[in-house]
């Protein structure tokens, strides 16, 4: 059986420089930072940028709260598809375990927001305050015009990212550019500028000030890794058998002559990590699985001549000098799961039927004509769930001789709703019981395959 990844849980304040409270990361370069960097200029791009997409006429991304709609490219859903978007929640949790089986925290180091809105807020920070030096400095400086002057760039920075972001998942409930346009003319409603101020203080005081502790104490996320890596999942990991002993060696000399591994103990590695850790203690609840220590240790092992890779991704068996095996039965088994909840909920959302019809019952059991015929009367209510105008045929399966009053042609467009009265009457002779079953029906007359029924009673009277 496959042995787990021991993951432990260092207390991050062990591994702080005492002039560094609070963590104060250093800037670094390589490749992983451009990975990350050009995979966050893609994801601020799609969330900055996919609320301003029109699409029909309308936001193409919009969960419309005032109308219990959700757009999304074309599509629309409805509260009676809830179950789709929970599906589909628990179709990307199971994905992210699969992910984390294989490769770690990568989803931490490369996708999450609360990482990306961080390092965006560090970025901030280096351009008002300079590097990681020049802040431990004015950290440590009395106040005066320069301190302020630093601090209040930065804070405005933050805020005015903080503020965008906070418009942007707005407009993704509300339409953003009627918001824009209400917040230009100071007509914005009040709770809409409570959600704004709301969004704006939380993504200021996540991303500015709480950081690596949302990370390590409010996220569940990190402690599941204990029971989901295994001995091939690939984590960043340091190779202990090549670095150590650690210490400081003459450059000239090969460190196997001094007694000593490729670890310099430069503390490169530490000072890069926005979570204060060192990676040198093994893999740990605190990393987020960033790879800022695998660039930081690559350069200085640029520098001193050795190979690459002291810090790098690994699987613990290829550590121990065995091979990395990405097909192993738990993964296999992930990856047929994950697979057929991703068909099944293709499926799910692709068939999903595009109109919706309730029927109920009037509360009177029952009552005659003036021809002598049983009548039942009903409140149905049509929903055109698509985005092309629907033409339905309302109709009722029931006992011979039935009939039915009102409207039974109904045109709606994309997202409208009926409310009908109809009533239902059948000869008397036709009623062998109290209840009789019936099957209101709507068809689309132009796209059949998106027709509904719904089925109900018919009250007789008891001696029948
Ligand atoms: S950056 Fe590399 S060489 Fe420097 S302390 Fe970390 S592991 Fe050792
Ligand atoms: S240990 Fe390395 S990968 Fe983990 S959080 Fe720190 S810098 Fe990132």
């Amino acid at each position: 059986m496959t042995e787990r990844i021991p993951v432990t849980n260092i207390p991050v304040a062990n591994h702080r420089p005492a002039t560094s409270q609070p963590i104060v990361t250093k800037g670094f370069s390589g490749r992983f930072r451009n990975l990350r960097i050009g995979g966050g200029v893609l994801l601020f791009f799609l969330y900055f940028g996919t609320v301003w997409l029109p699409w029909n006429g309308q936001q193409a991304v919009l969960w419309d709260i005032s109308q219990r709609q959700f757009h999304i490219f074309g599509a629309t859903f409805w509260p009676e598809d809830l179950t789709l978007l929970m599906a589909g929640l628990v179709v990307c949790a199971f994905g992210l375990f699969f992910i984390t089986v294989l490769a770690g925290r990568v989803w931490c180091g490369y996708a999450c927001p609360q990482s990306m809105w961080t390092w965006l807020f560090l970025w901030a920070e280096k351009v008002t305050e300079g590097d990681r030096n020049q802040r431990i400095r004015l950290n440590q400086a009395p106040w005066g015009a320069d301190k302020l002057f630093r601090r209040f760039q930065k804070h405005g920075l933050w805020l005015l990212i903080s503020a965008a972001t906070a418009l942007t998942f707005v407009g993704y409930f509300t339409p953003i550019r009627p918001l824009v346009t209400e917040l230009l003319t100071l007509e914005t409603g009040a709770m809409t500028a409570f959600w704004l101020f709301f969004f704006t203080a939380a993504t200021y005081i996540n991303a500015g000030w709480l950081r690596e502790k949302v990370c390590l104490h409010m996220c569940p996320y990190g402690r599941f890794q204990s029971v989901m890596l295994d001995d091939d999942s690939v984590v960043i990991s340091y190779d202990s058998a090549r670095g150590e002993p650690r210490g400081h060696r003459k450059r000239e000399v090969a460190p196997a002559k001094q007694g000593l591994g490729d670890c310099i103990d430069c503390q490169q590695c530490v000072q890069v990590c926005p979570t204060g850790i060192d990676i040198r203690d093994g893999l740990q609840m605190a990393c987020i699985g960033c790879a800022a220590c695998i660039d930081a240790c690559d350069s200085i092992m640029d520098r001193m001549g050795y190979d690459r890779g002291l810090v790098r991704y690994a699987s613990q068996n290829q550590l121990a000098g065995g091979r990395f095996r990405p097909f192993r039965p738990r993964l296999a088994g992930y990856a047929v799961v994950l697979g057929v909840m991703v068909a099944a909920l293709v499926w799910a959302v692709a068939s999903r039927p595009l109109v919706s019809l309730d029927v109920a019952k009037d509360r009177t059991l029952f009552r005659y004509d003036g021809a002598g015929r049983v009548e039942n009367s009903y409140q149905l209510r049509l929903l055109n769930k698509s985005t092309v105008t629907g033409q339905y045929q309302l109709a009722v399966e029931g006992p011979a001789g039935l009939a039915l009053e009102g409207s039974t042609d109904i045109t709606l467009a994309p997202g409208e709703s009926r409310d009908l009265a109809l009533v239902v009457s059948v000869p008397p002779e036709q009623l062998e019981q109290l209840s009789t079953e019936l099957i209101f029906t709507a068809v689309n007359r132009l796209e059949p395959e998106h027709s509904a029924r719904q089925g109900s009673a018919f009250t007789g009277p008891a001696w029948y």
